[in-house]
């Protein structure tokens, strides 16, 4: 397959100018998940970066330790010409109303998400570059690809080009943090907004995990033991997603046996039926028209009391207990991967 039979266009390294950074600062503002990665990312690959976080953030010492430098995101929105802005989603807002005064004519202010942009929690002013360079993965892997030579596949998009040139200086962006070794593809703020709420919402968090405990409830519920229906359910489900990841849908029922493949042929689409599929147009229809982020919105505002409800019920589902009992008990659990300093990155929240 080519470039050509894709309907969107897909860059890689030679397609990428990085000379466009070579005078340029870059604020990197958060260090979490993806800002940790893309500061060290940029640094290594000779961009000058700067790391903005609050005055009493934690996460300061962290920066120091990477040997980075590290200012409020407004002084180091002042000192730079181009703004990764990489602090949480709810957060950026506000942190927006801090780096405002400090955009000058022809700077750059970029995004990993389109979520503020698209509903219009953030109006960048006229006359700077907003684009979007997105990396398909957790931080700790952009970071991690990049130090093996491998990549990570990202997304791009401009959503407003204040002078002509800010498609080209966001791939020099994805090519210095690895994102164009993997491929690039271009999208719309709408696009990347849109889809990536859709996914996480009807398939990758809320259907996977909802399609988990669906089948470990009736297994139970009909007299199967926890132990059983945690195997098959859950610790199952990575070796079959790692299957399709390899090789497609089609890959996986190469895998298995013919009456796994049969059985999954009748009765999957019983379980994910005409209901289910009218339920995610109307998920998708809530995220097009607007009403999900009002609603998160207003759910923010209100200090999450519904989120943290909703979070402490999931955290206490028998599956979970059943899970955290068996994964003590066996090897094969996976142990969280060495890199540990990394992961300690990745689990710092907004702090
Ligand atoms: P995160 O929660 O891991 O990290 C946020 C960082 O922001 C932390 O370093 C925190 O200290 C800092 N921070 C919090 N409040 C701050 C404030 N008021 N001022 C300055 N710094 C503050 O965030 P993340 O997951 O890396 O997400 C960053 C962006 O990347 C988001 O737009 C997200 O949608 C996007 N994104 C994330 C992923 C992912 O896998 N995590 C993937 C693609 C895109
Ligand atoms: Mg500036």
């Amino acid at each position: 397959m080519t470039d050509a039979d894709f309907t969107t266009d897909i860059y890689y390294d030679d397609d990428a100018d990085e000379s466009l950074l070579a005078d340029v600062t870059v604020a990197v503002l958060g260090y979490g998940s993806q800002g940790h990665a893309h500061a060290q990312n940029l640094a290594d690959s000779g961009v000058d970066v700067i790391v903005g976080l609050r005055e009493d953030s934690s996460t300061r010492a962290a920066v120091n330790e990477d040997g980075l430098e590290v200012a409020t995101p407004a002084e180091a929105a002042a000192q730079a010409e181009y703004v990764s802005v990489l602090v949480p989603d709810t957060i950026q807002p506000a942190v927006f109303e801090e780096i405002k005064p400090h955009l000058e004519d022809g700077n750059t202010l970029q995004f990993a998400h389109g979520f503020n942009i698209h509903y219009n929690q953030i109006a960048p002013p006229e006359n700077v570059d907003v684009t979007m360079i997105a990396p398909k993965s957790p931080g700790h892997l952009v970071r991690r690809n990049y130090e093996s030579g491998e990549g990570t596949p990202g997304l791009l998009a401009v959503y407003q080009d204040a002078t002509g040139e800010a498609k080209p200086k966001a791939l020099a962006y994805g090519k210095a943090i690895g994102c164009t070794r993997a491929g690039v593809v271009e999208t719309t703020f709408r696009e990347e907004t849109e889809t990536d709420l859709f996914g996480e919402q009807a398939v990758l968090c809320g259907g996977i995990a909802e399609l988990i405990k669906a089948g470990y409830e009736t297994l139970v519920e009909a007299g199967y033991s926890p132990e059983m229906a945690y195997f098959e359910c859950l610790n199952e489900m990575k070796l079959i997603v790692d299957l399709m990841y390899e090789g497609g849908i089609g890959a996986m029922y190469d895998s298995v046996s013919d009456t796994a493949e049969y059985g999954g042929l009748t009765r999957g689409r019983a379980v994910v039926d005409d209901h289910a599929r009218e339920n995610m147009r109307e998920i998708l229809a809530e995220v097009q028209n607007g009403e999900f982020a009002r609603e998160w919105i207003a759910e923010n505002q209100a200090n999450r009391p519904v989120y943290t409800q909703l979070r402490e019920a999931e955290k206490a589902h028998e599956v979970e207990a059943v899970g955290e009992r068996l994964r003590a008990l066996f090897a094969w659990a996976e142990e969280p991967e060495e890199e540990s300093e990394d992961d300690e990155r990745t689990r710092v929240q907004a702090d």
